[in-house]
């Protein structure tokens, strides 16, 4: 069993420590990955805070990218050495919702999740002695990471650690929000609401589906400007009535086609079903807390609009991390411009602070 250090919550509202954790045993069906990039995202920032309630002490990090360096019994599908891109949605494969094709709503996935262990719900990391629990089935804040095969996901050698974590959450979330649930059409009218890491994915999934016009909403002006060079047409601060009059401005009165929302307040959920033709279809990936109310216009929702709240943009990691890393190294996904900095494990609390305040898209974490 690998040693690691590792950044662990202990507890809510508390600094990570950077501690020496016990990482195995590399079961039947497991992989051993070297972690060498592990980016920072809301999800995990959530965790800290203890709006999402995570068994602790845990490691977290789900957007992560390493090496394969050890395989369970039974894998044929990764060989040592594989550059992969881990996957916080594993899935049984023969549940009733993997039937209808939703593997993130997999009993198992659901099932075995607050109890944040591995997928089969016993431990893979200990600290003296004592089980520890990975956020998302992973615990990508460490030097090494015991995952299912299915949740390593080759991706070619000549893409950078550093790029390829991003598509591992953040990114696959925002471009499969335009690509696999929104079903964008070419030429089609697409707004993106809140320009984070998810939004500006979701601006180039647009881009990359072919919409005609994408219109990036967000109060910060750089981020405005970053999803400008990432491929929206327009751009508008949050005020709804501003946004709306563009979106109809652009169609002919309609409204806009598609309405992606990554900005998870109140506000944009409103904005996204009044911006929204009459029929066009409204993906919600920001999330506000779960106890939480939000209003809406009742006539804001005729119309036959559709409103599907996505977690994951539909991924098939399996498909999909291979043809986005394929994206980035035929330069058509840009991914360097999300990274605000790199850097060193020991840092990584100052760098959940920059991601609070807004400061930053992405933070890696390097390891060496
Ligand atoms: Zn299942
Ligand atoms: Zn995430």
């Amino acid at each position: 069993m690998p040693s690691a250090r590792a950044a662990v919550l202990r507890q809510t509202a508390t600094p990570m420590t950077i501690e020496t954790v016990q990482v195995g045993p590399v079961a039947p069906g497991d992989v051993l990955v070297r972690i060498r990039a592990a980016s920072l995202c809301h999800t995990d920032l959530e965790a800290i805070e203890g709006a999402l309630a995570v068994k602790l002490p845990a490691v977290l990090g789900h957007e992560a990218a390493g090496e394969v360096v050890e395989l369970g019994a039974d894998v044929t599908e990764l060989s040592l050495g594989d550059r992969v891109v881990l996957s916080w949605n594993p899935h049984c494969g023969h549940c009733f919702y993997c039937d209808q094709a939703q593997p993130i709503l997999c009993s198992q996935f659901l099932a075995n999740g607050p109890n944040a262990f591995h997928f089969d719900g016993r431990p893979r990391l200990a600290c003296d002695g004592a089980p520890m629990h990975q956020l998302m089935y992973l615990g990508g804040f460490a030097e090494y990471c015991v995952v299912p095969v299915q949740s390593a996901i080759r991706v070619p050698l000549a893409m950078p650690y550093d790029r390829a974590a991003l598509l591992g959450c953040g990114v696959m979330t925002g471009v499969g929000a335009a690509i696999r649930i929104a079903d964008l059409r070419w030429g089609a009218a697409a707004m993106v609401i809140g320009c984070g890491a998810v939004g500006l994915s979701a601006v180039q999934g647009c881009r990359m589906a072919g919409a005609g016009t994408i219109i990036a909403v967000d109060p910060n002006p750089a981020r405005r400007q970053l999803a400008q060079a990432l491929g929206a047409t327009q751009a508008c601060s949050g005020d709804q009535d501003e946004a709306v009059a563009l979106a109809r401005t652009l169609t002919d009165g309609r409204g806009s086609d598609v309405v992606i929302e990554a900005a998870g307040v109140s506000a944009s959920f409103r904005l996204s079903v009044e911006a929204v033709r009459p029929g066009g279809q409204v993906v919600w990936l920001g999330k506000t807390a779960v106890n939480a109310g939000v209003e809406f216009r009742w006539g804001s929702l005729m119309q036959e609009k559709r409103i599907t709240r996505s977690s994951y943009g539909g991924a098939r990691p399996a498909q999909d991390f291979p043809l986005l890393a394929q994206a980035y190294l035929d330069g058509r996904l840009q991914l360097d411009e999300m990274i605000s900095a790199r850097i060193p494990l020991e840092a990584i609390n100052e760098g959940f602070a920059a991601l609070k305040r807004g400061e930053t898209v992405r933070s890696v974490v390097m390891f060496a």
